[in-house]
């Protein structure tokens, strides 16, 4: 199946506008790790593709880990002595270090202080920060602002809560052919942050409503959760099925205007690695490709290595380095509908690779075949050949059922559309078949206390 082909017959600036409508819809929500902001971008999430939402109770530990109390917010405020809300929770919920305890005081300037936070080299923007596993409470703001605040006395109030509840994720799981899975993971937890958690919740919700309606080989399983705990709790209690995950990607920070970079899972050389090397190679030469590294994203979890999962992650700009990343100005204006459907197109490429990369076998590999007579190869010599016929070559020259169709297409240079195209038309003429599965050892390396949960293939 040619997930590519189905969906280059949707205009793509249609669907760079839909991504950023939903975008749009969900930026408005004050999310966390828990609470009703990420239970309300589930339910909005479960409206287009099939959810399966899961409370996990605080408390509950997980691996090294417990899952938090449950934090909820109403309203926020700081208000100067003439009553007039000068920091106001309704108008942007960036204002509130997320996490906050209940407050209610009035205090001076010098005890306000230190529980303001602003960004002194980008003084008109509000910072986003939280306070997870500390309990602090604490508001955000323009650095303009904080120093024009004169001396006075400031109530301030947080009206949130703390306490016993839920951790809150939600799943989509469709079933393919195969049930060794593919996973993609996307954090849901951030509150008006558009590049940072919105442009990967929403790629990955069209991408997923875009395979519900497909024959697949593989299964897919979708994660939206909450970042770091809500992947923890996810492996934590799929701890014993966790071997089915064949691929996997993180996506995040994919609506932004720079090039792609993909990073590589712990494995270094799996064939998510391979794969969304070479289609970033072909469609977008800009992309650069990193190695490993044990910070960033939920990649960290998924390959920490008692699992080692074969689980890289696209981003365009890398978090932490961009000026707007953590801020006010990672706002709706800052992803672009273009982007958006550019990163749905690359992940529908990727996934395209990974449900077409066979191993095919040579039927007839003493010397070359006589493709002329099969009318497989131009009826007059010319000076070169093209595409078509050079990737036919290579198709036949070294599938030996060993090496995948991507490895063919790595070696000669040509895309992997034209490698898988050229493998078809010479199955169907008989001069290639498809070598079994499994022959040559894949195998999943994640073991956990010492147990294997080695796999092999089931398709
Ligand atoms: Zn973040």
């Amino acid at each position: 199946m040619r997930l590519l082909n189905e969906l280059d017959r949707k205009d793509s600036t249609d669907v760079g506008r839909e991504l950023h409508r939903f975008a749009a819809e969900l930026y408005p929500i004050c999310r966390s790790i828990t609470g009703d902001g990420i239970r309300r971008t589930l339910a909005m999430i479960q409206e287009r593709i099939p959810l399966q939402i899961s409370e996990v109770p605080s408390g509950t530990p997980v691996f090294d880990w417990t899952v938090p109390q449950e934090w909820n917010i109403r309203d926020a405020y700081i208000k100067d002595s003439s009553g007039k809300r000068i920091v106001d929770f309704r108008q942007c919920n960036l204002h509130v270090l997320n996490y906050s305890t209940p407050v209610r005081a009035t205090m001076p300037l010098r005890e306000l202080r230190p529980h303001l936070f602003t960004l002194p080299d980008y003084p008109d923007w509000i910072p986003y920060r939280t306070s997870y596993y500390e309990a602090n409470w604490g508001f955000c703001m323009a650095n303009n602002q904080m120093l024009a605040l004169r001396d006075d006395d400031y109530e301030v109030c947080i009206e949130s809560t703390l306490e016993n509840g839920h951790l809150t994720y939600g799943e989509c799981y469709l079933p393919g052919h195969s049930t060794d899975e593919v996973l993609i993971s996307c954090h849901a937890c951030h509150p008006s942050l558009a590049n940072d958690n919105l442009s990967g919740v929403t790629v990955a919700t069209a991408l997923a409503e875009f395979l519900s309606k497909r024959d697949l080989r593989y299964s897919y399983r979708f994660l939206f959760i909450p970042g770091t705990i809500g992947a923890i709790t996810w492996l934590a209690r799929n701890q014993e099925t966790v071997g089915r995950v064949r691929h996997g990607l993180v996506l995040t920070g994919i609506g932004d205007a720079s090039a792609f970079h993909y990073k590589k899972s712990r494995r270094g050389n799996a064939e998510i690695d391979q794969a969304m090397t070479h289609v970033l190679q072909h469609a977008n030469p800009s992309s650069q490709i990193l190695e490993f590294s044990p910070y960033g994203y939920d990649e960290r979890q998924y390959c920490s290595p008692g699992f080692n999962l074969p689980v890289g992650c696209l981003m365009r700009s890398i978090w932490g380095t961009f000026p707007e990343y953590h801020t006010s100005a990672d706002n709706l204006d800052f992803i672009k509908p273009a982007q958006l459907a550019e990163s749905l197109r690359t992940c529908a490429a990727v996934l395209d690779v990974l449900e077409n990369n066979r191993r095919y076998r040579n039927l007839n590999p003493y010397c070359e075949p006589q493709l002329g007579k099969r009318d497989l190869y131009r009826s007059t010599g010319g000076k070169a050949i093209g595409v078509e016929i050079s990737a036919r070559l290579w198709v036949l020259s070294l599938c030996d059922g060993e090496r995948s169709l991507l490895d063919v297409a790595q070696r000669s240079g040509l895309p992997f559309s034209a490698i898988n195209d050229a493998a078809e038309l010479l199955r169907e003429n008989g001069l290639l078949s498809v070598a079994p599965e499994g022959a040559t050892g894949r195998t999943c390396e994640a073991t956990n206390n010492g147990r294997s949960l080695v796999r092999q293939s089931h398709s």
